[in-house]
């Protein structure tokens, strides 16, 4: 490349440090912006060069394919900056680039309550309206108030409120009608100044069960607690967390599927069906655990021994995790009638 950009381009970059999974990737061209102007040079540089640009984060929610064409942009912009602050919230400017785990302790040591069942999700801000990242009975969109980013096409920018961001259990408007439009550059949170915690899950509710109600920064490390118990590390076990989103399915479904199975748990879904009808969120986990696939492994692909919503990679590539990731969904709809959807995007 010998055109002038004021920032580097890089050819043939390898991405396998850049994605939990740690599979083999190579971007054809990769550039990690750190402030607005070289984030606008880069998709300048992509415009006049043809090249599809391809936004990523901390990689932990994505299965890279090998080869991943265009300009792979990876904006670190990790400023905050509080905008606004009254007696009960703080509004509150985060860079995409920010360490999403960071920032809810950051938010914490300053006081500032909302984050704490989120805790040690993987990953960056800008990432964290796309599938409207959620634990424990908390979503994000609870905390958003806006979404400020720039369109690829033209560098044009949008910010959109969070009623605009047609947010859903995992999902927004940026998986939906802006996938691969947009370079999300900053979010604004909305943080209460007032602690008020949510101890609904049970590993949670037990605990204060045990120990009286904890304060947000107790909670946050109860969360971490369960998450180091259950989850595995990606810096030793490769994955890319849950893989498959939990299934939301109609009542009258559920109730047949529950006489059937007496032990599968469920979750009433507040929102309506589009027919009207109730809807019960069930545990993705439960149901490829009964078929035997824990701990079992796929060529290099291991279904992890603790929860079998998470695949771990034992040394193969995007495809062998897409291959193991079909197997498992083949086995769950031929026996429960019920199509899996997968979480991690396909990076390509
Ligand atoms: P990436 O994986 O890099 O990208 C994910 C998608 O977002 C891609 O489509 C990418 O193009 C797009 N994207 C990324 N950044 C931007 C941007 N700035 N603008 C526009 N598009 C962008 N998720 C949960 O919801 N809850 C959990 O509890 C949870 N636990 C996890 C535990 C483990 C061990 C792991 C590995 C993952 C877990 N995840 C969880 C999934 C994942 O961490 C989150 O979805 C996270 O928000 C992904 O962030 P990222 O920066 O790694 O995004
Ligand atoms: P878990 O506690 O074993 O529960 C299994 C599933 O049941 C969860 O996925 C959860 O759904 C649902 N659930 C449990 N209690 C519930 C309640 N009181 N109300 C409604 N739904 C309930 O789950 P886990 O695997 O250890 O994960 C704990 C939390 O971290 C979950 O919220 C999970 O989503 C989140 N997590 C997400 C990822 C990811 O990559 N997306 C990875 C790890 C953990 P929900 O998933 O809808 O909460």
């Amino acid at each position: 490349m010998t055109e002038q950009v004021s920032l580097p381009i890089h050819e043939r970059y390898s991405l396998k440090e850049l994605n939990t999974l740690a599979v083999e990737s190579e971007a054809e061209y990769f550039a990690e912006p750190a402030d607005r102007a070289s984030l606008l040079s880069a998709l300048a540089y992509a415009r006049n060069h043809n090249l599809d640009v391809k936004v990523l984060g901390g990689g932990s929610n994505l299965v890279m394919r090998e080869a991943v064409s265009g300009l792979v942009i990876r904006y670190q912009n990790a400023k905050l900056r509080l905008i606004e602050e009254s007696s009960d919230h703080v509004l509150v400017d985060v860079g995409a680039g920010y360490s999403w785990h960071q920032f809810v302790l950051d938010a914490l040591k300053r006081d500032w309550f909302g984050l704490e069942n989120l805790a040690l999700i993987p990953g960056a801000v800008g990432a964290a309206p796309v599938q409207n990242i959620g634990a424990y009975g908390v979503e994000v969109e609870q905390f958003i108030e806006r979404v400020e980013g720039l369109y690829l096409s033209d560098s044009s920018p949008f910010s959109l409120k969070a009623e605009q961001c047609e947010f859903a259990y995992r999902e927004s408007i940026f998986k939906q009608s802006l996938d691969g439009k947009v370079l999300i550059t900053n979010v604004i949170f909305r943080l209460s100044k007032k602690a008020a915690v949510n101890t609904t899950y049970a590993p949670l509710e037990e605990r204060a069960r045990q120990e009286g109600q904890p304060s947000p920064m107790t909670l946050a490390n109860w969360v971490m607690e369960v998450r180091q118990s259950k989850l595995p590390d990606p810096s030793v076990l490769p994955n890319a967390g849950s893989f498959f989103k939990n299934p939301i399915i109609l009542k009258t479904h559920f109730d047949a599927l529950k006489e059937e199975y007496p032990n599968l748990p469920g979750y009433p879904v507040d929102a309506l069906s589009s027919e009207g009808e109730k809807s019960v969120k069930i545990a993705a986990g439960w149901l490829i655990d009964q078929l035997g696939f824990k701990g079992r492994s796929m060529g290099l692909i291991k279904v992890h021994d603790l929860q079998a919503l998470v695949l771990v990679n034992m040394g193969g590539q995007g495809s062998d995790v897409l291959a193991a990731a079909h197997e498992i969904k083949q086995a769950v709809r031929q026996h429960y009638g019920i199509c899996l959807e997968q979480e991690p995007r396909i990076f390509s």
